[in-house]
């Protein structure tokens, strides 16, 4: 999967991707991410990406010929399954969203910044926008991080041990169960006994109710949508 990403502040980016899962999945060549300064498509000579807003009003608003050029510009190269737009007004990410993203070939990603963008790239280039939770972020590069990593992680292989995203909180509508590694004794502090029992069954059948019990405990809503 190829993941590009256009920004006005590319450093913010560069952290999230260069470590750990996301690091490997794009040293196995499982994942493309490519980030683009929007101001590399300014046309004016102060290479500005920003203007005060039509009508008055505090705050500034990112101008649409850059994101418009930058968008054409990999448009013209490849076919897009979405472009979106992360944005507080969005469809609130979850899961599932992910899941589905996760089977994309190309996605692109436009970061707002200040009071956001130019309402007519969201009307003629977007075509899904997406919201990280309700509060409001600076700007849209930790939620473009978010998402990324979210879908990344979904894909074959990205995973050593491809069940474990399977087992996830979300992924069958369950949280999941508690964890433990060594040591089994912490001052006295021990582990539950069915998991140093070796009887792979009946530590299912364990993690199972216990996921079920923390969900029923901490997120029962989740329950409506469970097969259990
Ligand atoms: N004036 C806008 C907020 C702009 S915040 C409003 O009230 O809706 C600046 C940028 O940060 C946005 O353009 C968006 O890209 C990003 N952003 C802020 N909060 C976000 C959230 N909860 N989810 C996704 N993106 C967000």
């Amino acid at each position: 999967m190829r993941i590009d990403i256009l920004t006005i502040h590319p450093d913010l980016l560069f952290g999230p991707f260069s470590h750990s899962i996301l690091k490997r999945a794009q040293a196995k060549g499982i994942a493309e991410i490519h980030i683009h300064n929007i101001r590399d498509f300014s046309t004016n000579k102060h290479k500005s990406v920003d203007d005060a807003p039509f009508g008055g009003g505090a705050g500034m608003v990112m101008m649409i010929e850059p994101v418009a050029l930058c968008i054409e510009h990999l448009k013209a190269q490849r076919d897009y399954d979405e472009i979106i737009y992360m944005s507080p007004d969005g469809v609130l990410f979850d899961q599932k969203i992910a899941n589905k993203l996760s089977l994309s070939k190309n996605i692109l990603i436009l970061c707002g910044h200040y009071k956001g963008i130019d309402e007519r790239i969201r009307e003629h280039f977007i075509t899904m926008e997406i919201s990280i939770g309700n509060y409001v972020l600076s700007g849209g590069e930790l939620p473009a991080a978010v998402l990324t990593d979210a879908i990344i992680r979904l894909i074959p292989g990205v995973l050593n041990d491809e069940t474990s995203a399977l087992s996830d909180s979300f992924q069958d509508s369950l949280l999941a169960p508690p964890t433990y590694t060594r040591p089994a004794d912490f001052r006295g502090i021990r582990v539950p006994d069915i998991l140093l029992s070796g009887n792979p069954s009946e530590i299912d059948k364990w993690r199972h109710s216990e996921s079920i019990k923390r969900t029923k405990a901490r997120r029962p809503d989740l329950l409506g949508n469970s097969e259990e």
